[in-house]
């Protein structure tokens, strides 16, 4: 039996360790953080992959991670939810976006001023709070442990695999400048009855979405790239109630619920998925940005394959 050490307890390691456990393999989780506070906890978490640019690799994840939780929405797991979306278009888009190939209820309209167009689509979406528990359980379940464990250097895990799926603290663990955190600011208020969806990301006041969750609303949002702060900033959030209040006008007066701040796991060049080139038993997977929800469960194929692919 294959002997896997995930290191990093977020959507990617834990996703990682249940394909990794369905396939056989012995698999201890070791997390910094409890999966409730990392990065992954705080994702508005709708599928959508936010600027990972157009490559055969992101497509594959994505495509493969929208079934998965079209099975799991099938199979009723707690946290996902399927959500009418409409992004929205202040310039005419030439053709469907790439990733619309991998989406159900696909649907290109005419916009009403100041928008040009609206693409529906339906979108898989995940309460964090409770996806990443179910997760954490399915690891178990499955007979893999989770320990609470930071390591300083990876060579700290001894086992025939080592999967490095520690998002931002990549950058220092294996010494990759790529690794940049991109700052999010979202608000949580209080859900008056909507289900659908909206994005409007050509905003010329900033990006704005507005993601209905089954007892709340997400509003974002920021992007900051390079910033890796986090600072209160009161008037950020006033401008983001605004912008969502703007584009859903059911919220306004919504009750203030709580805002978010977190460091999406950027990097120059991509997702770095592969083993690594000197120790053939460390197989590296982070740096999803703004879409580690979007390509988890293709990541985690992916990880699998280069895991036991080879044995
Ligand atoms: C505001 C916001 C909105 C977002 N919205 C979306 C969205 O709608 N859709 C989407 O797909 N994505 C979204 N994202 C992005 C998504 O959250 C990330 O891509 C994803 O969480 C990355 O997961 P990860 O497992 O790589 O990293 P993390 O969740 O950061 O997990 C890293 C893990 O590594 C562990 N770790 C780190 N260092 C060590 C160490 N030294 N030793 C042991 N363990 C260690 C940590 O404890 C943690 O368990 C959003 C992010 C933000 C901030």
């Amino acid at each position: 039996m294959t002997d896997v050490i995930v290191v990093g307890g977020g959507v990617i390691g834990l996703t990682a360790a249940i394909r990794l456990l369905e396939r056989g393999a012995a698999v201890t989780v070791w997390s910094a953080d409890d999966p409730l506070d990392t990065v992954s906890a705080v994702a508005a978490a709708a599928w959508y992959p936010t600027r990972t640019g157009e490559n055969p690799q992101v497509a594959r994840w994505a495509a493969a991670t929208y079934r998965a939780f079209r099975r799991q929405l099938d199979d009723g797991v707690p946290g996902l939810l399927l959500r009418p979306t409409r992004n929205l278009f202040r310039t005419p888009i030439p053709a469907l976006p790439w990733w619309t190939a991998a989406a159900d209820g696909v649907e290109l309209r005419d916009g009403i001023t100041p928008y040009t167009q609206e693409l529906h689509f339906l979108a898989p979406l995940a309460e964090m709070d409770i996806y990443l528990g179910w997760l954490a359980a399915r690891v178990e379940e499955a007979g893999g442990r989770i320990e609470r464990r930071r390591v300083t250097a990876l060579a700290e895990a001894e086992a025939d695999v080592v999967v490095n799926a520690t998002g931002l603290a990549a950058r220092a663990l294996v010494n990759d400048p790529a690794v940049h955190p991109v700052r999010g600011h979202i608000v949580l208020v209080e859900n008056p009855g909507i289900t659908e969806a909206i994005r409007d990301q050509q905003n010329p006041a900033g990006n704005t979405y507005v993601h209905p969750r089954s007892r709340d609303v997400v509003l974002g949002g920021t992007f900051d790239v390079g910033r890796g702060d986090f600072d209160p900033d009161p008037a950020e959030a006033a401008a983001i109630i605004e912008r969502c209040t703007g584009l859903a006008p059911e919220l306004t007066g919504a009750r203030f619920l709580a805002e978010r701040i977190g460091l999406r796991p950027a990097r120059h060049g991509g997702p770095r998925v592969e083993i690594d080139a000197t120790d053939s038993r460390l197989i590296h997977a982070y740096g999803h940005g703004g879409a580690g929800m979007t390509l988890s469960w293709g990541c985690a194929d992916e990880i699998t394959e280069l895991a036991l692919g080879r044995r």
